[in-house]
């Protein structure tokens, strides 16, 4: 076979075989395909996509081409979730403890900072101590002890993904549902969970800027899902302004802390007990009512708090850091950036948001990039609010205080004024799942 042979066809439009996805995949993850034609490739699935077909036979390959987790030692249903990645998007740190205090199981492998979004492990690395490095026997007792566990993606989950998603990233192929589809489900599929929940972003902050596009992703992952025998739901949901009030990852656990404690902004509560409740309800613990009550529940009494206290200490974290704050590493820089108008902030570019928080630190510019923990933003006016003219509508932290210039420049070349409010838009749009999709604010 040759790979020369397989881009044409995929080129000029025709249907690849399972014996040529398979040789793909295969050949670029020993090594053995170049990276210009691999782009090619991807390129070519970029314009002309992948029947349903041809996309559930490489997400199988991509799944195989590593380590598949075996999470049979884990008693009870094991569920999962996904986000399309987003920015202020910590709701893992919060859903975690809310399903082991709801006497769930979350077993969570998860991701670092893509582009201008954050990444899970990032954020908890921010603890001082916490390990995301564990064995899976070590992994498995946290999980039927705590309920909780989170811990990064090891290298043999998913090569396949690792290598393409590097490649997608400074190709131009990142915005391509078939490919976000198979990177996504296989990472899901080979993480071992029963049932998994799927929080597709859409959005000026998320890689599907447009409804139909979410929806369209949301249906693919959920029918690969499905037909690997998963329970599956998908939540379409807003990025078109950051979540939560922080951006960072530091601040972001700070803000995780104080939503455990029943103190969280409301669209962060919103979803993550929307979340939670629908992962719930995948592990058979009740109609989504209940589980909705269940979920915000644990966050006002609490037991989520305490989950959370159990998983850092398990994963040798300094459980200081929950009643102190002042335990996370501190930014040696700030400044303030103040409303340039009166008005109403009636639209934020996200991306330039993440991107703002990235330049200050807090992301990687490049794959080696150190993260500076403390880096980040405070937001205390976003889309919707009311601001007065020399008000401080958001706060910037750093070390590095020759950022601050182009970071502030970044992120306020994004915001809008406008002297109405808009129209607040519902922060969870649709509900797919295999009997089809459904609109829980209409
Ligand atoms: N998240 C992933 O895991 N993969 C993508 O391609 C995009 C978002």
């Amino acid at each position: 076979m040759q790979m020369i042979d397989i881009i044409l066809k995929k080129r000029n439009g025709h249907m690849l075989s399972n014996e040529e996805i398979t040789y793909v995949i295969t050949s670029y993850t020993d090594g053995n395909i170049p990276d210009y034609q691999m782009s090619a490739f991807l390129m070519a699935i970029y314009f002309n996509g992948m029947t349903d077909t041809e996309l559930s036979h490489f997400t199988q390959v991509m799944a195989h081409s590593g380590d598949m987790v075996d999470l049979s030692a884990i008693k009870g249903i094991k569920v999962d979730k996904h986000s399309t990645g987003g920015v202020g998007d910590k709701t893992s740190l919060v859903i975690g403890p809310i399903i082991a205090a709801c006497d769930g199981k979350f077993a969570k492998i998860s991701g670092r900072g893509l582009g201008h979004t954050g990444g899970t492990i990032d954020k908890l690395e921010a603890i001082p101590g916490y390990t995301t490095t564990l064995d899976s026997a070590t992994f498995s007792d946290i999980v039927n002890t705590v309920g909780t566990s989170i811990i990064g993606q090891s290298a043999n989950i998913a090569p396949a993904d690792k290598l393409l998603y590097a490649l997608r990233d400074v190709t131009g192929t990142v915005e391509s549902i078939p490919l976000i589809a198979s990177s996504v489900m296989s990472k899901k599929l080979a993480s071992g969970s029963d049932a998994i929940v799927l929080d597709v972003k859409t959005g000026s902050g998320a890689f599907m800027k447009t409804q139909k596009a979410a929806i369209e992703l949301a249906q693919k992952m959920v029918s690969i899902g499905e037909a690997n025998n998963r329970r599956m739901i998908a939540l379409i949901t807003s990025m078109d302004r950051p979540l939560g009030n922080t951006i960072g990852n530091a601040l972001e656990v700070i803000e995780v802390l104080e939503t455990l404690k029943g103190r969280g902004p409301i669209d962060l509560v919103e979803e993550c007990v929307e979340l939670a409740a629908n992962m719930l309800v995948l592990a058979g613990k009740g109609t989504i009512e209940k589980c909705r009550i269940r979920a915000l529940q644990s966050l006002t009494d609490g037991s989520a708090l305490q989950k959370m206290r159990d998983m850092i200490a398990a994963q040798g974290g300094d459980v200081g850091v929950v009643d102190d704050y002042k335990l996370f590493p501190q930014a040696k820089y700030s400044a303030s950036l103040l409303a340039s108008e009166d008005g109403y902030i009636t639209q934020m570019d996200t991306e330039g948001c993440g991107l703002a928080s990235m330049l200050l630190g807090a992301g990687r510019v490049v794959k080696d990039d150190f993260i500076d923990f403390s880096a980040g933003i405070k937001m205390y006016r976003k889309t919707g609010d009311q601001v007065r003219k020399g008000e401080v509508i958001a706060e910037f932290f750093t070390n590095k205080k020759e950022a601050l210039p182009e970071a502030m420049a970044r992120y306020s070349a994004g915001i809008c004024y406008g002297n109405q409010s808009i129209e607040e838009q519902p922060l969870v749009i649709a509900c797919i799942t295999k009997e089809g999709i459904s609109y829980p604010s209409k």
